[in-house]
């Protein structure tokens, strides 16, 4: 059963291209996404598709290094890299790009960016919590909504707000249902399977047909049909992995948890928890979208208590025995909040994270591997 559900993930992957072909040959729109700020609804709302584009791999950091600063987020070189030396797929189908004016790396790479496609910027605050923060955000995401009309060729009103916002909160409810299965002990998939899936299923331009996938993942999961060979056994120390976005190609750091005979059992990073949020359909859809974005418990925010509460709860939840923090070299936001993190995991749980920075190259394997070693073994 297992390997069938790869077979079946690998080809709706394949399929995902075609799909997204189709889709612009009907005149579909294309809109490709960097960050989770941006609200994926306004744009499904339009009739357009909502991408996330590459950056996870090692392979065009060269590329981009012609151009930026070796000292810089693998996250963002690895992104511009794919863009300018025309690698992603997804990032060629996109009709625009939208960012985030997240953290300074990012920004700033934006502004090149847009010389390889047309790029819209989102001025996003840094502050969760005052007057000033929402009504700058709310009046920035009318503005999105203008450009995606633009964009598409068609009027987003609010019936359309509320079908898409039914839609991707079935698809985040999916998601979360898919993680929460390694609630269970011993977990029910191995972390680095369920990153793939988690990875592979959210560049599928077809939602109907990831919701289905992963509640089917889910199903099997629970009947214990997916338990790896050997299963997991109930010994092995259960990790939650925090900090910077991880995906295929980025994911080193689960792989050596593995190889060390443990689980991630749980992800709170953006391809992870931070997307198990549901918007409020009982809301003025504008109003509902612009809270529960700018709510996202990034880094990036000053203060950024959400992460610290979202900690508590999935440590709880997921039973974890230790928590990995996880940083790419010269992200100055994520590097500095690990203190605050491993503060309240202490406090709240009496043991210690393991702080890591790295970037996505291999050559650090051995060291990282000595020093998680070390960690499972004091736990
Ligand atoms: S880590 Fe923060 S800035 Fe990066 S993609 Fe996620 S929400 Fe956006
Ligand atoms: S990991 Fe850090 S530096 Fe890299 S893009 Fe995200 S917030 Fe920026």
């Amino acid at each position: 059963m297992k390997t069938e559900i790869m077979n079946n993930l690998q080809q709706i992957s394949e399929e995902n291209l075609v799909d997204i072909e189709q889709a612009k040959e009907r005149g579909q729109a294309i809109v490709g996404f960097y960050c989770l700020y941006s609200p994926t609804e306004i744009a499904v709302a339009a009739g357009a598709i909502p991408l996330p584009l590459c950056g996870t791999r090692n392979d065009p950091i060269a590329a981009a290094e012609e151009t930026l600063p070796r000292n810089l987020c693998p996250l963002i070189k690895s992104s511009y890299g794919f863009a300018v030396s025309d690698t992603c797929a997804f990032f060629r189908a996109s009709d625009i790009i939208i960012g985030d004016t997240t953290c300074d790396g990012k920004k700033k790479m934006f502004e090149l960016l847009s010389r390889q496609k047309k790029t819209h910027v989102l001025q996003l605050p840094q502050n969760q919590n005052t007057e000033m923060s929402m009504s700058l955000w709310d009046s920035e995401l009318e503005r999105f909504k203008e450009i995606i009309q633009d964009t598409s060729g068609n009027t987003v009103d609010e019936a359309s707000l509320r079908s898409a916002i039914r839609l991707m909160n079935r698809e985040r409810q999916a998601r979360k249902a898919l993680m929460d299965v390694n609630k269970n002990k011993p977990a029910l998939l191995k972390g680095s399977q369920m990153l793939e899936i988690l990875f592979k299923i959210g560049f599928l331009a077809d939602k109907e047909k990831g919701i289905s996938f992963m509640e089917k993942v889910t199903a099997e999961a629970q009947k214990g049909t997916l338990l790896t060979d050997p299963p997991r056994s109930g010994e092995a120390k259960r990790l939650l992995l925090t900090g910077v976005p991880v995906g295929l190609g980025s994911d080193k750091i689960v792989k050596i948890v593995e190889q060390l005979g443990a689980d991630v059992v749980a992800f709170e990073n953006c391809s992870g928890y931070k997307q198990a949020f549901t918007v409020d359909e009982n809301k003025a859809p504008m109003e509902a979208l612009a809270e529960q974005y700018l709510a996202t418990p990034c880094s990036v925010m000053s203060p950024n208590d959400g992460r610290f509460e979202l900690l508590k709860e999935m440590i709880r939840g997921f039973q974890v025995d230790g928590v990995i923090d996880l940083t790419w070299q010269a992200c100055h936001t994520y590097n500095i909040e690990a203190f605050q993190v491993d503060e309240i995991v202490q406090k709240n749980f009496g043991f210690p994270t393991l702080h890591l920075e790295t970037d996505y190259a291999e050559s650090d394997t051995e060291q990282l591997r000595v020093r998680i070693e070390a960690y499972l073994e004091m736990l």
